[in-house]
């Protein structure tokens, strides 16, 4: 099936950035939130992250303005009655991930696909609450959408092969670099990324070099563009503990654990760049 028109539900970082990412490759989109002011709040963010590429001459003005004419918003879930996909990417809570699928379920066509950006709940899970779970994938983005290649596709138990293939053709379309991943805990890219980061807690807890000095090390002597330090400060040091959690719960293995130091900055609201202070001050 060849994906014309998808839903996106959340307006928040990453619906609105798959929204922005596909109107601008010609897709026309639904973005559905629970609030007008959630919407205009992801419209409003779009619309600047479309004319800062305007300014860098990476997108043309009349191509901008066609990609926000492709994007249609509400708070009715029936506005995704035509859609070929609905990409749900709501906050992060396993209990309304999965009364937010079955609603999508209860309104899309019984062709449509549904996926989920989720970073951590179980695909095969998810999967499992609805009526048809072969037409349940997951798409994981990055952030910033518009900006991060990689889409990893994550097939559930009962995905089915014509669900991961459609998907995977209009990740390509998006211009984006799909992988094939099985469903896992943390998938591929955060089952490796965020182990390296909590890593790098216990090295600074333990004193063995400085916040400065271990993000140092890691830009000059392994070539990162950004230390795991400051890494985390951008990710959020709550979304890498949560993270964590997951890995030591759902692969049982101890080498999961979180580092003190990092559950200690989190409990004190050492966020990261969103709350002005993490390892660093912002
Ligand atoms: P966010 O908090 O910025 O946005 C979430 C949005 O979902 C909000 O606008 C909220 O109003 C909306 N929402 C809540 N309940 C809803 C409902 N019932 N129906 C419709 N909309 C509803 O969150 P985010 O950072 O964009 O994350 C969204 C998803 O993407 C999460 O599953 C997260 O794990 C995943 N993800 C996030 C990142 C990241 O770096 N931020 C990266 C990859 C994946």
């Amino acid at each position: 099936m060849a994906i014309e028109t998808i839903g996106v539900v959340g307006a928040g970082t990453m619906g609105n950035g798959i929204a922005q990412t596909a109107a601008i490759a010609g897709v026309k989109v639904v973005m559905v939130d629970v609030t007008n002011e959630a919407l205009a709040k992801g419209m409003a963010a779009l619309s600047a992250s479309m004319d800062r590429l305007v300014a860098k001459e990476k997108l043309e003005r009349p191509a901008r303005d066609a990609a926000l004419a492709r994007i249609e918003t509400s708070t009715d879930y029936q506005r995704l009655a035509a859609v070929d996909l609905v990409i749900e990417a709501a906050t992060e809570n396993a209990d309304l991930k999965l009364r937010i699928v079955k609603q999508i379920e209860s309104v899309v066509r019984p062709d449509a696909i549904v996926a989920s950006n989720t970073s951590s709940i179980s695909i095969t899970t998810l999967a499992a609450s609805l009526a048809d779970p072969s037409r349940f994938i997951g798409m994981h983005f990055f952030n910033p959408v518009p900006l991060m290649s990689l889409v990893e596709i994550i097939r559930g138990l009962q995905t089915s092969a014509d669900t991961a293939e459609a998907v995977r053709e209009l990740t390509v379309r998006l211009g984006k670099s799909p992988i094939d991943v099985k469903n896992s805990p943390g998938f591929v890219v955060n089952r490796i990324l965020v182990p390296m980061i909590n890593e790098a807690f216990f090295v600074l807890a333990e004193g063995v070099a400085s916040a400065e000095e271990v993000d140092a090390a890691m830009r000059l002597g392994a070539n990162q563009p950004v230390g795991p330090l400051a890494l985390a400060d951008l990710v959020g040091l709550d979304v890498c503990l949560s993270v964590m959690d997951v890995l030591l719960k759902d692969l049982g293995d101890p080498k999961y654990r979180a580092c003190p130091l990092l559950r200690e900055l989190v409990a004190a609201g050492r966020f990261g760049r969103k709350s002005g202070h993490g390892v660093y001050r912002y």
